[in-house]
């Protein structure tokens, strides 16, 4: 791929760069729901739902329209139960997002009578929100100027200043918010974020850039664009071996509440030590994969297991009331 040459720099250009950007943008513009609010609630639902998941997931599933039909407002979901908010939030994935929204909602309410606050430095108080967060509730719900870097922002503004430290170390980090914070336009602040956030969504994308219909090709300084963003080298992914019970009875199987962190309010297979296992034969072993660990769970159902702390008989039928982590969901769903 040929990448013309910059002719000008973004910053000391920076009005015609603003300009070229937000003149694309306007002809451009993809449509998203989150796009037609300006209500700080929705905004921070779809900001912490898209954190994780991507645009594509979240649209086909109408994931973000289902999550505010059920919790409208920061009052709805400021007094739903836990496991309700965990079953909305079902397939999504860290589950600590939702835990969070659900604390910044009751902040909210009683620490600001109910109002958000449209600055960024009072946003990045609330529970479960950061820097990026409350910049994109800060400039999309109120269009105050806050700078925002995600994924997509920092790969298209380290290629655009040909910025070569890791945009994941500290100093990179801190240079690419710098950056953000020059470019941003005052006067449009909602517009010239989600312009940035879109260029690196479908023209400046990680593998191969399309830089000759770039609205900003003539600003960037990078001559090799598919080597940018740099990050630092990955976490090893880490080989876990899990055994379980699948013990059913008549109409009832028996599961056990997650209590780490990452399962905490979610249903299991109950758990049991290799050792305690050693005498047994696996029905069947299923492989997944959850953020740097793959998990091997053996099952085993040859004899009864000793009910430990908190395990209980759940109905067949009521399972799909009940929050369960996707890949046990799956592994039921293909045994069951
Ligand atoms: S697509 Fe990205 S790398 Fe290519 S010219 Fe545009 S900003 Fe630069």
């Amino acid at each position: 791929m040929e990448k013309p040459s910059a002719r000008r720099h973004p910053i000391k250009n920076i009005r015609a760069f603003r300009s070229s950007l937000l003149r694309w943008f306007s002809e451009n513009a993809k449509s998203h729901p989150w796009r037609e609010t300006t209500d700080p609630w929705a905004i921070l639902v779809s900001e912490i739902m898209l954190q994780q998941t991507t645009v594509s997931s979240v649209i086909a599933n109408r994931r973000f329209e289902r999550f505010l039909e059920e919790f409208p407002d920061i009052e709805a979901i400021a007094v739903a139960p836990e496991e309700k908010i965990l079953r909305a939030w079902e397939g999504l994935g860290y589950y600590n997002r939702v835990r969070n929204l659900q604390k910044a909602a009751q902040f909210v309410l009683h620490e600001f009578c109910g109002n958000f606050p449209s600055d960024a430095a009072t946003l990045e108080s609330l529970p479960g929100i950061g820097r990026y967060t409350a910049g994109a509730v800060s400039s999309f719900a109120f269009d105050r100027p806050a700078p925002i870097v995600d994924g997509n922002i920092a790969r298209v503004l380290s290629r655009l200043l040909d910025q070569h430290q890791a945009v994941d170390s500290t100093p990179g980090k801190k240079a690419i918010w710098q950056s953000a914070d020059k470019l941003l336009d005052p006067k449009n602040p909602r517009l010239f974020n989600s312009a940035l956030m879109e260029l690196g969504q479908t023209l400046c994308t990680p593998r191969s850039p399309s830089c000759l219909i770039c609205p900003v090709r003539d600003f960037c300084k990078t001559e090799t664009p598919e080597k940018l963003p740099v990050k630092k080298p990955r976490k090893k992914i880490i080989a876990v071996e899990e055994h379980a019970y699948l013990w059913i009875q008549g109409d009832k199987i028996l599961l056990s509440p997650g209590h780490d962190s990452r399962r905490k309010g979610f249903w299991k297979l109950p758990l049991r030590t290799a050792d305690e296992c050693a005498h047994l034969s696996p029905v069947s072993k299923h492989h997944y994969v959850i953020t740097n660990h793959k998990v091997t769970i053996s099952l085993y159902r040859e004899k009864p297991p000793h009910l430990i702390s908190g395990e209980k008989y759940h109905h067949l039928g009521d399972l799909s009331n009940l929050p369960i982590a996707t890949p046990i969901r799956k592994i039921l769903a293909t045994l069951l």
